[in-house]
């Protein structure tokens, strides 16, 4: 008998064909990719803030880029971006020094489209009503897609109120740190029209304790702000090292200072500072982080000597909201995805969004993310109100405790919506790997989590008003549901007793956090929403894991508001 394969028999029957053709199966029960939809109108929440604090005016604006984040290219970019591993460059072929870091072109690609769009400088360029809140809701957006290329925007956006401290410094800078455009040439800045910031703080002896930094600063000439110094020493952390200019600490004779430091000198010789090598990160990998040595490096001074920790942290303040809103992005896209798989995968004969368990999940997790978004965009709009004393006070402290909540809070988000989409979830070409080994970064850096609470300490004890004003905008939902109502007033009076009070500072950060949420969400959101918050979040209802929503809750509804419609 001849047993060899025939593969194209002439007259074969339907099994004979589905046997020699390898017709395994059919793929059905699969959903589609999450791409092509527009990140602004599918997002009811969102833009819900956006007119609540105060942006309606560039409602196109968002619409327009919420359609371009949302594109398959654009998303495409992101992943592009994060699977080709960053090389450093320390020398050129013929030897010289060049500390040139190459990207792939997709990170280029969505650094333009980020300072195309002014991620770095619409507040500052445009201010008035909205303009922080405008700015936060295309951020949310961007980061989305990718947040590691986020860093440098960030550092260049939150660089201007340091740079400010030195008036006659900021002038030759300003308007290049402010340029809607994106050059990456590793040239001398004079030669650019736009520029980017970094900054360098953290040295191997400590981070949060900057004050142990070890880097000296030599005057060349007359000292003080303003004038020329060349640093000496090491940065154990320097993010985004390509920038053109980075804001660095370092000690002078007078003290811990804050200096200006470009990566060429004024004579378009390179400047004496070098990348060691490239950090080896969990996540955040298409940014790149690096060791550097200032060997001389040319600087000059911004603000006063021997005041740098409170001239660079009016930079940090502006890169802590950051953190905030690029976590609440990331909750938002972790939900999303989770959303949408189950809104097309069925399990048991059933869509998995239909059923109870994962509606309970599901929901719990939409309520995490729509809490840390609208308490982000309120205290977008605390920054675009500065000159009212109540939202001055209020964004010092909703600063820090939002940005140690929120933080936190995304790590076992992402994990969480991962598990909602099974084994794929965990699948390298779907985007839940990434938010996830994203997730812990924003809560470690720019002040890690009881940094974030101690500093909510130190504003309580220099300004004891930020409390007043915490608790007078958390206290507008009083009376419209009680188990709200207890919680304000038991972390109220937990303020009076300020034994151990560090021991128990997240404890009470936590509270702070919630409180806040909750008002926001009682007053603005969906009833279901605040009604599932305040039962799930401000009374003890046992239960650690997401999906603890009790009894009675209007799952659905909390569901179909997070729920982008796509396919
Ligand atoms: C991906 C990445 C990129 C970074 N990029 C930059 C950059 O561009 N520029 C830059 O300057 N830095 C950068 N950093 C450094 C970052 O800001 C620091 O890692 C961070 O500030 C913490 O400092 P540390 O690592 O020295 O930890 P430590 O200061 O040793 O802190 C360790 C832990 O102790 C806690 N802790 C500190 N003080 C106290 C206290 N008094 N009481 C209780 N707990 C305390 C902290 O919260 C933290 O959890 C980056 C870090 C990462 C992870």
């Amino acid at each position: 008998m001849n047993t060899a394969r025939q593969p194209y028999p002439k007259t074969p029957d339907i099994g004979e064909a589905d046997r020699f053709l390898a017709t395994t199966h059919e793929v059905f029960n699969q959903p589609s990719a999450l791409e092509n939809y527009n990140l602004f109108e599918q997002d009811t929440a969102l833009q819900e803030a956006v007119h609540r604090e105060g942006a309606s005016a560039a409602l196109n604006d968002l619409k327009a880029f919420g359609a371009l984040a949302g594109a398959a290219d654009t998303i495409a970019l992101g992943f592009l971006a994060n699977n080709n591993k960053l090389v450093l460059h320390t020398h050129d072929r013929f030897g010289h020094r060049i500390d040139d870091v190459e990207f792939h072109p997709a990170y280029h690609e969505l650094m333009r489209m980020a300072f195309e769009n002014g991620l770095h400088s619409s507040p500052w360029t445009n201010p008035g009503k909205g303009a922080h809140v405008a700015r936060a809701a295309k951020y949310y957006m961007h980061s989305q897609i990718e947040a590691a290329h986020c860093c440098p925007v960030t550092m260049t956006f939150a660089a201007i109120p340091s740079i400010h401290k030195q008036p006659e410094l900021a002038k030759g800078w300003e308007q290049r740190i402010l340029a809607n455009s994106y050059d990456p040439r590793n040239i001398p800045d004079s030669q650019k029209a736009s520029v980017t910031i970094g900054m360098a703080m953290t040295e191997k002896q400590g981070g949060s304790d900057v004050r142990a930094n070890s880097t000296k600063a030599f005057a060349v000439g007359t000292e003080g702000p303003g004038q020329a110094y060349e640093l000496v020493g090491h940065k154990w952390f320097v993010s985004a090292p390509m920038c053109d200019a980075f804001l660095v600490l370092a000690q002078a004779r007078g003290g811990l200072s804050c200096f200006l430091m470009p990566r060429w000198r004024p004579d378009g010789s390179k400047n004496a500072w070098q990348i060691q090598q490239l950090k080896s990160k969990i996540g955040n990998v298409a940014n790149a982080s690096s060791e550097v040595e200032l060997r001389g490096a040319l600087a000059w001074m911004v603000g006063e000597e021997g005041r740098g920790v409170p001239t660079i942290i009016e930079m940090v303040a502006m890169t802590r909201f950051d953190c905030m809103i690029g976590s609440s992005a990331g909750m938002r896209q972790a939900l999303a995805q989770a959303t949408h798989h189950c809104r097309h995968r069925s399990v048991f004969g059933d869509r998995l969004i239909d059923q109870p368990l994962m509606q309970n999940v599901l929901a719990d997790l939409a309520l995490e993310s729509e809490a840390a978004m609208a308490y982000t965009m309120r205290v977008a709009r605390a920054m675009d109100n500065q000159h009212i004393e109540q939202e001055r006070l209020l964004a010092r402290l909703a600063t820090p405790v939002g940005k140690y909540w929120i933080c936190k809070r995304t790590p076992n988000h992402a994990y969480e919506a991962m598990e909602c989409i099974g084994g794929s979830g965990v699948m390298e070409d779907c985007i839940m790997p990434r938010l996830f080994r994203e997730s812990p970064v924003n809560a470690i850096w720019e002040g890690s989590g009881n940094v974030q609470c101690l500093d909510t300490l130190r504003a309580l004890q220099k300004e004891p008003e930020t409390l007043d004003a915490f608790f007078k905008e958390a206290a507008e939902a009083k009376g419209a549901d009680h188990r709200f109502d207890r919680f304000l007033a038991q972390l109220q009076n937990d303020f009076a007793d300020t034994g151990d009070i560090q021991y128990r500072a997240r404890n009470l950060v936590d509270r702070m956090a919630l409180a806040m949420q909750g008002s926001l969400l009682i007053r603005h959101s969906d009833k279901a929403v605040a009604d599932a918050f305040c039962a799930s979040r401000l009374q003890d209802a046992g239960g650690m894991n997401y999906g603890n929503l009790p009894s009675g809750t209007d799952a659905a509804a909390i569901i179909k508001r997070a729920t982008p419609v796509v396919g």
